[in-house]
């Protein structure tokens, strides 16, 4: 595959998956071998990764260099003596996910979605849910990386200690990753059973219910529409009347009145980790795209308020929204994890496809949630003030000296990260966000 090419080049996206940002890199690249992209990362002024273009904001772009990784072996070694996997960066969660289970082995936890790449939704710290889970990036052990300069920098948890912390979840600025290990565990079978008309009171009880719990609400009424209980296949199923709910008929998807046939199997057949852990099967697409995401992580014990904080605006939020989900999130010690030093509760909204639509109602989100110090997905939509986000990340300004040690000329900064990491005192325009950018083209 050649490289550097201005126009579309195989493999490389020219727009995320969802049609909201058209990349706005100069050249695209598909390089075949890590000493390519070590020349590529080395005579480049900006450069930026890109993944399977999942995220919903211009994080994952440039106006120099895009380089996808998916032109590098896939390769997937299991480290029997250690339990760790190590996984070429490009490989997609589903297809690592595939692999470990023939190889006996699991993950803890899996986004909704398996389509999603290793080092793309570490950067983000793309998470599942469980009250006692950690997200994705809590199970990585070491990690691969060319650096500004076009070195090779291996970080491990085991040796290189608190800044091993920094470099997780890193957002694409301190490099591009090259392969990550993995911490893994046997293989387990899980069973899915999805519940109907939860009672809000019993939000807590439910998600301490089973290993990995999701709820889907539309925010109309106080009973959440449904409970995606995953439980681990020797506990009991539940009971008739759990929680004052009743049990789905038959298959359902989040989003009502969507065909189920994409979704993970329910009704409580029980079936291997990631066939169930994942909301939505490795073989489909969920949807046509037609949709942007916004999610905010808030401390578990303010709960309740936060939630009770949005019914003021419930009517305004379904205006726009497809579905929300609730989950939980356990939490770590990873610098710009959402999660990081707080249990804590991940309110999701799935909008429309219609931004202009969907931005005051975004704006009026946050407006309520900001006196319970929300911290966005990385990966998603939000125009949350950089100094109230930098406020609720005390490691933020350690970020700030690893950005300035590892590139210093800024090669891997994107608009996005300036207005959030400001360092070279760029700003967006205030409320922008990077994500109402460009149509589907
Ligand atoms: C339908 C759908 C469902 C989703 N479900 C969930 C969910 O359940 N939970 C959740 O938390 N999130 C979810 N997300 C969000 C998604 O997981 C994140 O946006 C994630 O980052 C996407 O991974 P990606 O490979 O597509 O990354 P991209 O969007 O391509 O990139 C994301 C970031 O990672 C960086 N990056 C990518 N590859 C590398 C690399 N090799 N080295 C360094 N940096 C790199 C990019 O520069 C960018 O900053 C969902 C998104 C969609 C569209």
């Amino acid at each position: 595959m050649s490289a550097g090419e201005q126009g579309p080049v195989a493999g490389v996206p020219g727009r995320n998956w969802a049609g909201n940002v058209r990349y706005a890199a100069t050249r695209r690249h598909r390089p075949s071998s890590v000493d390519e992209l070590r020349r590529l990362v080395a005579g480049s002024d900006r450069v930026r990764a890109v993944g399977t273009g999942h995220s919903f904001n211009r994080l994952g772009d440039t106006t120099g260099d895009l380089v996808s990784l998916a032109g590098l072996p896939p390769t997937v070694e299991v480290d029997r003596e250690r339990h760790t996997v190590t996984v070429a960066a490009a490989v997609r969660y589903g297809d690592l996910a595939t692999r470990l289970h023939a190889a006996g082995y699991a993950l803890p936890t899996m986004a909704s979605l398996p389509h999603i790449s290793v080092a793309g939704a570490v950067a983000t710290a793309t998470h599942g849910s469980g009250v006692g889970i950690g997200n994705l990036a809590t199970a990585v052990a070491a990690l691969e990386l060319v650096t500004a300069d076009g070195e090779l920098l291996t970080v491990r948890r085991d040796t290189d200690g608190d800044r091993f912390a920094g470099m997780v979840v890193a957002l694409g600025a301190l490099g591009v990753v090259t392969r990550v290990t993995l911490d893994v565990m046997p293989a387990f079978d899980v069973r899915q059973y999805v519940r109907l008309d939860l009672p809000r009171a019993a939000l807590d009880e439910a998600f301490a219910s089973a290993y990995s719990v999701s709820l889907f609400t539309d925010w109309r009424g106080d009973r959440i529409g449904q409970v995606w209980r995953k439980q681990l296949a020797d506990a009991p199923p539940p009971a008739d009347d759990w929680l004052g709910t009743t049990a789905a008929a038959g298959p359902v998807h989040p989003v009502p009145g969507m065909p189920a046939g994409n979704c993970t199997a329910q009704l409580g057949e029980p079936g291997p980790w990631h066939e169930r852990l994942p909301h939505f099967r490795l073989g489909f697409t969920p949807s046509s795209g037609d949709e942007l995401q916004s999610e905010y992580h808030l401390p578990r014990a303010v709960a309740a308020d936060a939630l009770a904080a949005l019914d003021p605006v419930a009517d305004r939020i379904a205006a726009v929204l497809q579905v929300s989900e609730l989950r939980t999130v356990a939490a770590d010690e990873l610098w710009l994890s959402p999660q990081y030093g707080r249990d804590s509760l991940a309110v999701h909204f799935t909008w429309t496809g219609d931004a202009d639509a969907v931005a005051p109602v975004v704006a009026e989100v946050e407006r309520r949630l900001a006196p319970y110090a929300p911290r966005p997905h990385w990966g998603k939509v939000f125009t949350l003030d950089p100094a109230a986000v930098a406020d609720t990340y005390p490691r933020h300004a350690d970020f700030l000296a690893l950005l300035h040690d590892l590139d210093p000329a800024g090669k891997f900064r994107t608009d996005l990260l300036d207005h959030y990491f400001p360092i070279s005192g760029g700003r967006l325009p205030p409320g922008r966000g990077g994500w109402r950018v460009a149509p589907p083209g």
